[in-house]
């Protein structure tokens, strides 16, 4: 016997992108059988662990948690548990003495449905990349400074829409508001109807499981004992709609349409091999938003439209990390509910071809960019937008960050 990590049992995982060092959870729904309730399952190869008669049949004794169509009961329990849990699951998928108890309940994943995997509490949206930040300063305000005096003393934010958070695969239509004629600038007169400038924003999102009380703070080491994973996130946005109603209380219907998120939750232990140092911080933050490095998080984003790359942004570049954010979005002393989720903003590296939007891509809109054969500035209907992303995992390979598409409709009459 080697102390180095085991090999799992389960045929074509090991080595894959989702071998025994990812498992990420999320709620699926058999789509051989209706009478099933959507339950919790775990991913392992091209597979799922239906992990609420597994966890019966080994007697776990927090096992009902997994008979749940949501991740909160799971989520609501803890770091301990959700690293004891982790490890239990981990040893019945390495050891071949445990393939009789859980081989019954592997599911191949494309005979389920994926469900929102978390009943989502508050949805908060941080701007926390400088090259996007610095691009959208200069597309949008280009005879000022393209950051706020603000943006590099804390960690910007703004409040989604909770309701409107939904699952990768869900179609997204396009919405209808107040807009300019010819876009933002002065002395146009709005005008209602279809958002001409849909975009896609490609972000990473951070799900809470432990709750906190009000007037408590969580300090930046407060990370791992309240984050229970990662999504990746689509924030849809009606560049249109937001340039015309943002200032001055920040975004509001050009982004409350619709904001997609991964079907998988990896959990924050799975990307322990992933930290890397922040790219620096200039001037050094106060206090409370002080971390110790690695605060970073090395994970290779994709952005796919129709099928075709055409940007890969490395969210190692961003600016603020998510301790800094937990931190901030708590340190009025708001409380923390399991199933709040806050998310990164836009990832943009420092090339073009690192940009997470196509605001940035299109530079506004004024330069086209190639797309398989056509080319576009933005989104039109009937487009299918996707999301990947791949981190080092704990075993010395690489994991996957669970998919999130969602295709464009048409908008309502
Ligand atoms: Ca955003």
């Amino acid at each position: 016997m080697t102390d180095g990590p085991r090999a799992t049992w389960v045929e074509g995982a090991a080595g894959s992108l989702f071998d025994v060092d990812n498992l990420p959870y999320g709620v699926f729904a058999s789509r051989s059988s209706d009478d099933e309730p959507p339950r919790v399952g775990a991913r392992i190869g091209d597979l799922v662990v239906d992990l609420a008669p597994v966890a019966a049949g080994d007697m776990l004794e927090v096992g009902h948690v997994f008979e749940s169509p949501s991740l909160n009961p799971f989520m609501s329990l803890g770091r301990p548990v959700w690293s004891s849990t982790r490890a239990w699951l981990t040893g019945l998928l390495t050891d071949e003495s445990e393939r009789d108890l859980v081989e019954p309940h592997l599911v191949p994943v494309d005979d389920v449905d994926l469900l929102l995997p978390f009943e989502v509490a508050d949805y908060v949206d941080f701007y926390c990349s400088l090259h996007h930040a610095t691009n959208v300063g200069r597309i949008l305000r280009p005879d000022g400074d393209p950051l706020a005096a603000s943006w590099r003393h804390l960690p910007v934010g703004y409040h989604g829409r909770a309701g409107t958070v939904v699952v990768s695969g869900t179609d997204v239509r396009r919405p209808c508001g107040q807009r300019r004629e010819g876009g933002p600038q002065e002395g146009a007169a709005p005008s209602y109807g279809p958002s001409r400038r849909l975009d896609l924003e490609a972000e990473v999102g951070f799900v809470v499981g432990s709750a906190t009380a009000l007037g408590s703070r969580v300090g930046t080491a407060g990370l791992a004992d309240h984050v229970f994973g990662v999504v990746l996130l689509d924030d849809w946005s009606a560049r249109d709609i937001q340039a015309w109603e943002y200032v001055p209380l920040g975004p509001f219907l050009g982004k409350s349409f619709a904001t997609s998120v991964s079907g998988w939750v990896t959990p924050l232990e799975a990307l322990a091999a992933a930290r890397v140092d922040l790219p620096g911080q200039d001037p050094r933050p106060l206090g409370y938003l002080r971390v110790e490095e690695p605060a970073g998080y090395d994970i290779d984003l994709e952005v796919l439209v129709d099928g075709e790359t055409v940007s890969r942004p490395p969210y190692a570049s961003t600016y603020w990390s998510p301790a800094q954010m937990l931190a901030h979005l708590t340190v009025n002393g708001a409380s923390l509910r399991t199933g709040d989720l806050f998310a990164s903003g836009t990832v943009s590296g420092p090339r073009t071809d690192q940009r997470g939007s196509l605001l940035e891509l299109s530079w506004g809109g004024r330069e086209p960019f190639r797309v398989g054969a056509g080319q576009r500035t933005f989104l039109e209907d009937g487009d299918t937008v996707t999301l990947r992303a791949t981190a080092p995992g704990t075993a010395g390979g690489r994991i996957a960050l669970g998919e999130v598409t969602g295709r464009v409709r048409p908008a309502t009459p």
